[in-house]
């Protein structure tokens, strides 16, 4: 049977990456972009936006306790730059795109991931990639629960990226 779009595990596994407001305000859209359409990932959504602050605190839930909660929130929501959201398909891209992205601090991001080329501190880390299928569940239909925001789409170099087995 063909794989489900979004069914983790499969070769049509998804994930929600974000270049954050310090990454677009870099100029770094384009780079990140790049590093996973070189890696064989598909785009299959893509927008920029000015998250609303009730997006934002969702978004980041599960650190509503935490003592920089306020400030994550309104860096990503106040306006100074936009967020651009993407949804990424293939093999493992939740796991990859969480490698690709290197750790959350970049004092121990390794060199090579986004984060230790790109960046030097927690609260300016430039991305954000889903870390479980849970939170890839979660966060794609947040960002994306229109119809029709997310795309399915063959690539037609498809068959020389990805084999089955
Ligand atoms: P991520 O999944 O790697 O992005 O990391 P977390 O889910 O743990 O945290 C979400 C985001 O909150 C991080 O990417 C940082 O932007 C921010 N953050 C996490 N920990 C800290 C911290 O100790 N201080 C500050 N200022 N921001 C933090
Ligand atoms: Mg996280």
């Amino acid at each position: 049977a063909l794989p489900v779009y979004g069914a983790p595990g499969t070769s049509k596994e998804r994930t929600f990456i974000a270049v954050k407001p310090d990454g677009v305000q870099r100029n770094l859209v384009g780079e990140i972009i790049s590093r996973f359409e070189r890696r064989g990932y598909k785009l299959v959504g893509l927008k920029l936006l000015v998250p609303p602050v009730e997006l934002a605190k969702e978004h980041y839930a599960d650190l509503s306790s935490k003592p920089f909660f306020a400030g994550l929130v309104d860096y990503m929501t106040n306006g100074r730059a936009p967020v651009v959201g993407m949804v990424w398909e293939g093999p493992s891209v939740i796991k990859q795109g969480r490698i690709m992205l290197g750790a959350t601090d970049p004092k121990n991001s390794g060199t090579g991931t986004i984060r230790g080329d790109f960046c030097l501190s927690i609260g300016r880390n430039i991305v954000h990639g889903s870390d479980s299928a849970e939170s890839a569940e979660k966060e794609i239909s947040l960002w994306f629960g229109g119809k029709g925001e997310v795309v399915n789409w063959t690539s037609n170099n498809e068959e020389w990226v990805i084999s089955e087995n």
